[in-house]
Parts: C-alpha cells; structure tokens; sequence
C-alpha cells in the first residue's frame, strides 16, 4: 500500500481522498477549509497540517482543486511551492479541470526539476467519486501512465490515456462542453414539455428511452423531484456549481479560439451559464440553469 498525498477536499476531492484510504493507502490530507479536512479525517484520512506536510514521503501527490490559478500557485508560483518539497520519486498527480497550456507549463517546470507531473481531470460528477466509478483523462508519458494506473483505478472505472501533458485537459474541455450543451438542451425540452401540460416525469422517461436520451436524462436530471438522487431534489446544492461549469466553458472559448474551431453551440450555452452565474446562482449546481427557462 501506498502514501499518498490528497491536497484538495471538496465535493470531488472529499469522496476520492475516502476511496483511497478505504482501500488501504496512508492518504495525507489537507485543505484550506477546516471543515472539509475534519470530513476527510472521519472518513479515514490522515491529517496534515499544510500541503508541504502532507506531502512528506508521499509516493503519490494527488490534487483536487477548482482552477488553474490555483493549481499553478501550489505547486510553483505560491508562498511554499509544492515541486520545492515533493520527493523526486513521486508521480504527481492533478485531477482538476484547468487550461492544458497550465497543465503542460507546470509539467515542464516539474520535469526540469526531475519531478513528474501528469494532468487527470474527470468526469462522473460526485455521485461518480463517491461510487469509484470516475472516468479519468489522462495526459502523460507511457510510463507515467502506468505507474498513475493503479491508484486511479481505486477512485475510477474508465481510465483513458488521452496522450502526452495536456491531453487530458484538452478531451475534459471537450466534453464539458457537449455536457453544458446537453443540459441546457435538456432544460429547454423539459420547460417546453411542461409548459405544454406534460408530466416533467414522463416525458423524462420518453426522451430517456428514443433519439433524445442522454447523460443529463440518466443521471443528473434537472426538474426537481424527477430523479432523487439528482441536485434539483435537493434544491440543488452540492454537485457540479455552475462557477465551476462557467470556468470550463472558458476553457473551451480559450481553446476554440487557439485552434481556430467553430463552437456555436458551445457559446450559445456559455451565454446561458453567464447569465444564470450573473444572476447570483454561481454556487447552486449547474443543472439549476433550468430555472433561466421557468416562469416565477
Ligand atoms: P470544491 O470547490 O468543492 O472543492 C475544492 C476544494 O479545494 C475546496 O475544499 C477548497 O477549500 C480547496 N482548496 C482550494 N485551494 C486550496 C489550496 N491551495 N490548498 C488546499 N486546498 C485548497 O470543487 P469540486 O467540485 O470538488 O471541484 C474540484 C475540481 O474538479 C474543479 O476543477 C472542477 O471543475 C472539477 N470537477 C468537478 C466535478 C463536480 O461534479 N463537482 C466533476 C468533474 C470535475
């Protein structure tokens, strides 16, 4: 069993840190929030007291963060940079969803220094984290690739290696992308249903079984009291925020932008995410975009 170092304990990072340390790994654990550290430490983990702590003898570094900026100021540009006290022998690895271009500068600044750094965002959601059912996307070397595998496989079903450094977050962008494109489609039909007399309901489980089914109908549907087990029965809070949907469809601008790739579907469902965001719902899950289309 390995060390393992968990820096990053939120709604993804909480439930992966769990699934480590239940299946036998030392997981060193830390986290700005008090709160999300004291979770951590009841479900099994063992507590730092700072990053630099937690990844003393680590053989796994593993983060969970919301964003670049922050991914970038632990490991390099922050008050103690993380590549200053991580063992050359450790496989870094990051799991959240930032630019590839940050994911391959910081890789590089790793590898200059002879550590290695591979990027794994995933997707799943928490309910996927929570089960150890997560698809990783990796981006990494053959042989990182390998030596990654076998500890992703205790927080994941599907791990794919997208190719080299940055690959990972290039097919993450992709694919939250269609997924922000797909919820939004999804609220629009539900909203149209209902308002036209349909059980929101029934016509779930219509489009769930013809042409229009999809991962937003299956799993993460966005009418309250539909699925149970979905944000909206919860008056969305947990899950996937709409901030953090908003930052990745950023991240898909950026790189439709590099590539010169048309996204008219995608930039029609950022406008709708900025505008929800903008009307104070940044925190709530990202399927509460369907009360954009709902009368008052
Ligand atoms: P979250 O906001 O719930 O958790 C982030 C955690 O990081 C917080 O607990 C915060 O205190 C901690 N943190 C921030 N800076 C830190 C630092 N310097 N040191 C230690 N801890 C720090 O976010 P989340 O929903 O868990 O998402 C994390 C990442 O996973 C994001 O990049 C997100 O886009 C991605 N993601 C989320 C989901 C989802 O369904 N929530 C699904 C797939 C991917």
């Amino acid at each position: 069993m390995a060390t393992i170092a968990f820096i990053g304990l939120g709604n993804m990072g909480g439930p992966m840190a769990h699934n480590l340390a239940a299946a036998g790994h030392r997981v060193q654990a830390f986290d700005l929030s008090e709160q999300a550290l004291a979770h951590a430490v009841e479900e099994g983990c063992v507590q730092a007291a700072s990053a630099v702590d937690a990844v003393r003898e680590a053989e796994f570094v593993i983060s969970m963060l919301p964003a670049g900026v922050h991914v970038e100021s632990l490991y390099v540009s922050g008050a103690e940079p993380l590549l200053d006290a991580i063992d050359p022998r450790a496989l870094i690895i990051d799991c959240s969803t930032i630019e590839a271009e940050v994911a391959k500068r910081v890789a590089k600044t790793a590898a200059d220094r002879g550590l290695d750094f591979i990027d794994a965002p995933v997707s799943g959601g928490v309910g996927g984290a929570q089960a150890g059912t997560l698809s990783f996307m990796v981006g990494a070397s053959d042989e990182q690739f390998g030596r990654a595998r076998p500890v992703l496989e205790k927080m994941g079903k599907n791990i794919f290696h997208a190719g080299d450094h940055g690959a990972g977050q290039i097919a993450k962008a992709c694919n939250n992308m269609m997924l922000a494109i797909l919820m939004t489609g999804t609220c629009e039909a539900l909203n149209m249903g209902v308002k036209n007399g349909l059980d929101p309901a029934v016509l779930s489980e219509i489009m769930k079984q013809s042409s229009g089914g999809n991962w937003a109908l299956n799993v993460y549907n966005p009418w309250p009291g539909v699925m149970e087990s979905a944000p909206a029965s919860r008056d969305y809070e947990g899950g996937f925020q709409t901030n953090l949907m908003f930052k990745d469809l950023g991240l898909a601008m950026e790189l439709s932008q590099q590539s010169a790739s048309p996204i008219p579907m995608g930039s029609a469902a950022r406008a709708l995410f900025s505008l929800h965001k903008a009307k104070g719902n940044g925190a709530l899950d990202f399927s509460s975009v369907l009360n954009l289309y709902r009368e008052e």
